[in-house]
């Protein structure tokens, strides 16, 4: 069955068409500026050339339109109709607590994802007008949604829970949901599977270090915790965002600097973390590690910021699950940075980690990292996130 697969933002949409017999991805792209001047969309067939178009897309229903179009193409599409695709995946940022797995939509769940919309303002609104141009164009397709934040449904009261008045948990549920779940729980599968482990007798902490960064302690076949909150604001540095600060920051600042609480969460988002701690000079890692080479302090500093704190969370990670078999990097930065890899483990030689650093330098695959004698194993595995949603998808439909 061939499964389309979409990532539906407020300007933008990315979308795989998958194979559910071969898990290979038979077309790829995205569209970029929805409703604004200057939209595109980016095709890009299986072996096939990108093919890069301008058209207007005034809605999200055009641009899903106008996916289905290349995909159907007759020269370049890669389907002969659109009922060769069977379900339509689609990932959706917040299911607060209504939903630890992925369900197929109906009218219900479609009033369950938008009573969650006060948790993710951003990103879950988009998701739905994703659903509904979907719809609108595929009416007979079963669609299903895939939670960010189903996989860390499992944490404990005691993890996910805040220090603070419960009255606020019942009236608003504030509480730790978690984000890139899909990713988390992926990456962690492919840890016991690499290492030839039952998942549900391991521990493993998995570091998902790009441009947003979460690390996940998943122990037994059960995320027990992780270090993103009620939003993707919490918990690490990140490219832009501060991750978790003192919360009378925001008051000061937005006195000091005149600011509304809205403006201050701005610079908390988007002009903090690496990139605000280097000087605004880059949030990307590969500019840092060029300039932290060339002698540029505050990149040297971004870096070494960015993983003390994964090591940190490692550490907490590692006690509350009283051990750990294996730690894991993906995405971005954890799959192409052999420097931050290494400053992170250059800290965990008490666990009798010792790297290979040969293996470290290798891009691309699945790799263990570490030395045959190493105790504790670190992988470094591709997240493949459009993959896990498929095959969600396709399990629930088939
Ligand atoms: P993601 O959000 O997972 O797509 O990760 C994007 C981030 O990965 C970029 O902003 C970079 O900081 C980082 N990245 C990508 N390639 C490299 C590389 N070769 N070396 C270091 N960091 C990289």
């Amino acid at each position: 069955m061939k499964i389309l697969v979409i990532n539906c933002g407020s300007s933008s949409l990315k979308y795989q068409i998958i194979d559910s017999e071969s898990e290979k991805c038979i077309a790829k792209g995205l569209c970029e500026r929805i409703g604004i001047e200057g939209s595109q969309i980016t095709y890009k067939p299986e072996g096939g050339e990108k093919e890069v178009t301008e058209a207007p897309m005034p809605t999200h229903t055009q641009a899903i339109q106008l996916v289905l179009d290349a995909i159907t193409n007759k020269k370049t599409g890669v389907l002969s109709n659109l009922s060769e695709i069977g379900a339509v995946g689609h990932r959706i940022v917040h299911g607060g607590e209504k939903f630890a797995a992925s369900t197929i939509i109906n009218d219900d769940v479609m009033a369950a994802i938008e009573e969650c919309n006060e948790l993710a303002p951003l990103h879950n609104p988009a998701n739905l007008i994703g659903i509904r141009a979907c719809q609108e164009l595929m009416p007979n397709t079963p669609m299903v949604a895939v939670f960010d934040t189903a996989f860390h449904q499992t944490m404990p009261p005691e993890a996910y829970m805040y220090g603070i008045p419960y009255e606020y948990y019942e009236k608003y549920k504030v509480r730790k949901y978690g984000f890139h779940g899909t990713s988390h729980a992926y990456v962690a599968h492919r840890a016991a599977e690499m290492l030839g482990r039952d998942f549900n007798s391991m521990k493993t902490i998995v570091c998902h270090l790009g441009n947003g960064a979460s690390v996940s302690a998943v122990k037994n076949g059960k995320c027990v915790d992780t270090s993103m909150g009620m939003t993707p604001l919490a918990g690490l540095m990140m490219g832009t965002r501060s991750g978790s600060v003192d919360p009378y920051v925001v008051e000061l600042l937005s006195e000091k600097e005149h600011l509304t609480i809205a403006e201050t969460e701005d610079i908390l988002n988007k002009k903090s973390g690496v990139y605000g701690l280097s000087g605004y000079l880059s949030s990307d890692f590969r500019d840092l590690e060029t300039a932290a080479s060339k002698g540029n302090k505050k990149a040297e500093l971004a870096m070494k910021a960015f993983a003390y704190r994964v090591v940190k969370f490692i550490g907490s990670y590692i006690a509350v699950m009283n051990g750990v078999d294996a730690i894991c990097f993906t995405a971005g930065v954890g799959e192409n940075s052999p420097i931050i890899r290494t400053m992170v483990c250059n800290y965990l030689t008490f666990l009798g980690i010792t790297l290979d650093q040969e293996e470290n330098l290798r891009r691309g695959d699945e790799v263990d990292i570490t030395t045959k004698d190493s105790k504790v194993k670190v992988l470094v595995i591709p997240t493949n996130e459009e993959l896990a949603i498929a095959r969600e998808t396709y399990d629930l439909v088939k």
